[in-house]
């Protein structure tokens, strides 16, 4: 069983021919508003691979709360553990999506505040009977870093996506398993520009010095550097046209955790990530990108 603890976002998206300057004014067009948050994304990647997961989150007690935690029942997770906070709103991100695919984004907390350490401690049950423990950095510091404790101390492997970017306390990565920054987050956990193969070498035995046994930097269409006790190597990922990378990395997460839960090797289990994560890219929006299992597995075996 898998157990994903993080964010939840109303996404704000705009399509944008170019990103404005500071002042400057631009035409965007394709307004939509569509289920995003690093942690909903992850679980919803995991779910609909067909995972065992159960989720942790809090949404607002808005319509789009109300409706993303049936939405997520219907994936198929657990949310028993998704609680909806009274007078509260929903946490939200607005997303700029420009015509070459990239993305610029800004995120506000509000019920997401609530997985505090406190709050976190309730859960301590679920965390320590999971197989895997997968997080991010979109809900308060203070309640990951008692997850990963809760986790540790029970032996479940803990999987950290530190994202977005921030600097991390010592004793919370020195109890994380595996972590999976893209190369702005491993810069900012290391110090070390990620700009190529031996950059990505360098960062890797950084967060190896920490107590991390296993270190995978994802390099965007490149892939992803995978370090394992200071053996490297580079896993390419798969080419496709990419129209909108958002929650690529989240697919990528919650694939690979899937992957592990089902027993896949370190490599088999990058290699499904790759597929689920490329298969994501070629579509618009957060959600509404996370491909199903069959998608998958037909991209796999083609
Ligand atoms: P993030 O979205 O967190 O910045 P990355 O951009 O590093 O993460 O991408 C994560 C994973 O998504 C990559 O390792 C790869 O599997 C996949 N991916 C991202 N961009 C592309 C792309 N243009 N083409 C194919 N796969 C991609």
């Amino acid at each position: 069983k898998l157990v994903v603890l993080g964010s939840v976002n109303a996404d704000h998206v705009l399509q944008v021919p170019r990103f404005p300057r500071p002042g400057e004014t631009l035409h965007g067009r394709n307004y939509q508003v569509i289920p995003g948050g690093k942690g909903a994304n992850q679980a919803v990647a995991a779910a609909r691979l067909n995972a065992d997961i159960g989720f942790i989150a809090c949404v607002g007690d808005d319509a789009f709360g109300l409706d993303i935690r049936d939405s997520f029942a219907r994936d198929g997770m657990n949310v028993e553990h998704v609680c909806v906070e009274k007078h509260c709103p929903t946490g939200i991100a607005i997303i700029q999506v420009s015509d070459e695919g990239e993305n610029t984004i800004c995120i506000s907390a509000e019920a997401n505040a609530h997985l505090d350490e406190p709050r976190v401690s309730t859960y301590q049950q679920s965390i320590q009977q999971a197989d895997y423990l997968l997080m991010q950095l979109e809900t308060p510091l203070e309640g990951v870093t008692k997850a990963a404790e809760l986790a540790k101390q029970a032996g479940t492997p803990v999987i950290l996506n530190p994202a977005p970017a921030q600097e991390l306390p010592r004793e919370l990565l020195a109890n994380i398993d595996i972590i999976t920054p893209n190369e702005t987050e491993a810069e900012v956990l290391t110090g070390i520009a990620v700009t190529d193969e031996s950059s990505a070498e360098q960062a890797a035995k950084v967060l190896h010095d920490l107590g991390i046994k296993v270190v995978m930097i994802t390099l965007g269409a490149r892939g992803v550097w995978v370090s394992e006790n200071n053996q490297g190597q580079l896993i390419a990922g798969f080419r496709v046209d990419a129209v909108d990378t958002t929650a690529a990395g989240d697919t990528f997460n919650g694939a690979f955790v899937t992957g592990l839960l089902e027993g896949m090797s370190l490599e088999t289990a990058i290699r499904f990530a790759h597929a689920a994560a490329a298969i994501s890219v070629t579509r618009f929006g957060a959600q509404t990108s996370i491909p199903y299992r069959r998608e998958v597995d037909e991209f796999l075996h083609a």
